[in-house]
């Protein structure tokens, strides 16, 4: 069974599929690996570290690509990489299914099998694949540290013997994976900080990271699904979070944005007008930028700036950090490629309750149900 990586085109992109300890790994179970020369460079990884952890590193694309049993990827091959590929290959990575179907028709024309990490269900015994929350793990660290270096203070609170500095206010709307690890950084940087979801839960873990939880009365309606994802609210209930959220927005010096709800455009909770309310040299980081942003003035990778509060939304934090992105998606990959192999071959169980979920195309068909119905509800 023949795993293959490729450099990845898309831009900014800076992650590698597969880190040479996971390599290793793969080629311990039985697999061989063929990487594509300074697929890992941005990832600090050379071909020697490749070569060392036992793989064989080719410049030919085109040749790794026809050979490939499977071909793991950070984001979706292009077009072209898919209509290399043989027949029956299978290809991981975040694929974007839900959002972008077009885009996986070459798939379906190569008769290609699709794994999209995004489809993983996050039951317990995928948890080592939950390659969602790697990436917001490392994308809520990282919009702290965007927040640090752009606000004109500091962040912790200092006595010195000129006075004292106060800490810099963090106010963090969705308390998931990502907004959890933006709390518990800004918190470790000194600076006094505010947490938001609809979520119950979320209130508990917000306050166990020292941050101070903002609860808003929703009258007790269901905020949650049976599997523990926030579900969208009514305009009103949506408008007495807004309400509260904007003035707390007034003192904050940070605004780190992360809610989403899946399947849906991310809600607003950040209105113009609270922008409006902000103090200047504030800034919003809007990690909800890919699926429509929770500020009404965030643009998708574009800095905006108004009456001196900057607003961001970028969309691909961890390739910012692509050491540890890489990393952890890395290993996230490996421990759902070792359910694919069987004694060093590619066996695929669609029975099983991870592999068939994350299974997008499979025999020229759309195998996903919420996929095949996305497809089905498109025009024409
Ligand atoms: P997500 O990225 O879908 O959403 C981020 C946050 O936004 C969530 O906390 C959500 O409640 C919040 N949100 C949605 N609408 C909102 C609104 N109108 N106002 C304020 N906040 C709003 O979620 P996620 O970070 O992927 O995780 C969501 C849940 O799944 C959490 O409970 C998390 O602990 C759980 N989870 C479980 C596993 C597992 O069991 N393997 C893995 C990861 C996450």
């Amino acid at each position: 069974m023949n795993i293959v990586v490729l450099r990845e085109t898309q831009e900014g992109e800076a992650r590698v599929a597969l880190m040479p300890e996971s390599v290793k790994k793969l080629v311990g179970l039985g697999a061989s690996l063929h990487i594509e020369s300074r697929a890992g460079l941005n990832a600090a990884r050379t071909d020697n570290d490749y070569l060392e952890a036992g793989a064989e590193v080719s410049s030919d694309r085109e040749t790794l690509l026809a050979n490939a049993d499977v071909l793991a990827t950070v984001n979706r091959p292009s077009a072209n990489d898919f209509a290399r590929l043989k027949k029956g290959a299978v290809v991981i990575g975040f694929l974007r299914p839900l959002d972008e179907l077009a885009a996986l028709m070459p798939a379906l024309d190569r008769s290609v099998t699709t794994f999209s990490v995004e489809l993983i269900p996050r039951i317990t015994r995928a948890q080592a694949m939950d390659a969602l929350s790697s990436m917001a793990t490392v994308a809520g660290y990282k919009a702290v540290l965007i927040g640090a270096t752009h606000i004109p203070r500091m962040f912790p609170l200092l006595m010195t013997a000129a006075g004292t500095v106060p800490p810099a206010r963090v106010l963090v709307l969705g308390a998931g994976v990502a907004g959890l690890q933006a709390i518990a950084t800004a918190r470790r940087l000194g600076a006094v900080v505010e947490g938001y979801d609809v979520r119950a839960a979320a209130g508990e873990q917000v306050k166990s990271l020292g941050a101070t939880f903002l609860e808003v009365n929703l009258g007790g309606i269901k905020t949650e699904d049976a599997g523990g994802y926030a579900v969208e609210l009514s305009e009103e209930a949506m408008n007495r979070g807004r309400a509260l959220i904007a003035e707390h927005a007034k003192a904050a010096d940070v605004v780190i944005t992360t809610a989403q709800v899946p399947g849906r455009r991310a809600p607003l909770l950040l209105t113009e007008e609270a922008v409006n309310g902000m103090k200047r040299g504030s800034i919003i980081i809007d990690l909800a930028g890919s699926t429509g942003g929770n500020c009404a003035l965030s643009q998708a990778d574009v800095t905006v700036e108004r009456d001196g509060v900057t607003i961001v939304a970028p969309t691909n934090l961890p390739a910012t950090i692509p050491v540890h992105a890489s990393q952890l998606y890395s290993r996230n990959v490996t421990s759902f490629l070792s359910l694919l192999i069987k004694d060093g071959q590619l066996n695929i169980d669609m029975k099983d309750d991870v592999v068939g979920p994350s299974c997008v195309t499979h025999n020229g068909e759309v195998v996903n149900q919420r996929v095949a119905a996305a497809l089905q509800a498109q025009p024409g």
